[in-house]
């Protein structure tokens, strides 16, 4: 069995503003630390290129009216949905490789192609909201492909973990009244960061209420609180969920060293939320396991991070990168006490 890694030259042709930190160059060095690894050996690891999303596919989660625009947008060489968030001649064609290449992912992985995937993509997705393109994504990636799990291939459960520093706002939304898929965003508290929500009460509407979990991280969380959200919460949940297929929404902007963020996890904490979702697939979903690339802007961090990730997946144990960072106990507390409040909320739900 192997892992595949889910490219395509667009996602790189896709920029916006000069000095823009999400740019083409965090793929470049992800690819560049992978093919470095001993993993990468042509056997192990398959790099397989993304193939456009049907726009049927698409359709579901966005309105045609929003895509029209993206489209002509695009098409007529640029312009801006927000001050940072923009377009240029490629972008509409890469955002469509990008949902395109989770769903080439999930049915490989479904039929037995292959044993995981990991969806090196640009433009990422999960703020990507029904009708419009926000927070550097334009098309709701990992939405578009549990959609797909959940419509095309008849799945009952499909969990989708988001560790991304920034909550995933648009993936929420997209299953905020379902059932079938459980959303569980692991993010710095929206108090402090963009965008703004993700807080414990945000739960899900009618059949979908308890299926949307949001543990919201004190600035600073790190190592112990994370431990404690995966043992505590996370892990129980999907317990009681029992998903068939895993998707996680990886995001190496909760690196202490991100630019744009303020969370304290290192490379080894990445890997270990790495180690969980592989934990996770093999317990309940016969290995079935697609992360998609959101944030992550800092360079070294992307490609260690990237590197780690496919290593593991791979059935590898990556180095440890012996970081060193301490969080706060107030932190902890803090983080502990919010962990205690979802899990009295999921009583007689999930949990
Ligand atoms: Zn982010």
């Amino acid at each position: 069995m192997t892992t595949d890694i889910i490219y395509h030259d667009y996602f790189i042709k896709h920029k916006m503003s000069v000095g823009h930190p999400e740019r083409p160059e965090r793929l470049q060095t992800a690819l560049s630390e992978i093919r470095q690894s001993p993993v990468f050996d042509g056997e192990t690891i398959r790099l397989i290129e993304a193939r456009e999303a049907p726009l049927d596919e698409v359709i579901s989660l966005h309105s045609n009216e929003y895509l029209l625009s993206l489209k002509s947008m695009s098409e007529r060489g640029g312009g801006f949905f927000t001050l940072d968030t923009s377009v240029n001649r490629f972008t509409y064609k890469a955002a469509l490789f990008a949902a395109g290449g989770g769903l080439v992912a999930v049915d490989r992985v479904l039929d037995g192609i292959s044993e995981n995937a990991f969806v090196l993509c640009r433009p990422p997705g999960h703020h990507a909201e029904y009708d419009r393109a926000f927070g550097f994504c334009f098309i709701n990636n990992v939405a578009v492909a549990a959609n797909h799990l959940v419509r095309r291939r008849q799945l009952k459960r499909v969990v989708i973990i988001d560790y991304d520093a920034h909550h995933g706002n648009g993936t929420q939304n997209a299953f905020y009244s379902s059932d079938e898929v459980l959303y569980i965003g692991l993010h710095q508290d929206g108090r402090t960061l963009f965008p703004g929500s993700g807080f414990v009460d945000e739960m899900g509407r009618g059949k979908g209420y308890g299926y949307t979990v949001n543990i919201p991280m004190y600035p600073g969380a790190g190592h112990t609180s994370y431990r404690h959200a995966f043992e505590d919460v996370i892990l129980p949940l999907v317990a009681s969920f029992r998903p068939q297929f895993v998707l996680a929404s990886v995001g190496f902007d909760c690196h202490f060293e991100d630019p744009l963020t303020n969370l304290g996890l290192t490379l080894d904490d990445i890997s270990m939320m790495n180690n969980y979702l592989c934990e996770i697939a093999s317990n309940y979903a016969d290995g079935h396991l697609v992360a998609f690339l959101e944030g992550g802007y800092n360079l070294d961090v992307v490609g260690q991070a990237s590197r780690d990730l496919v290593e593991r997946f791979a059935g590898t144990r990556p180095q440890s990168h012996r970081e060193e960072y301490r969080e706060s106990k107030t932190c902890i507390d803090y983080v502990l006490a919010t962990i205690e409040s979802v899990k009295d909320r999921q009583e007689g739900i999930l949990l």
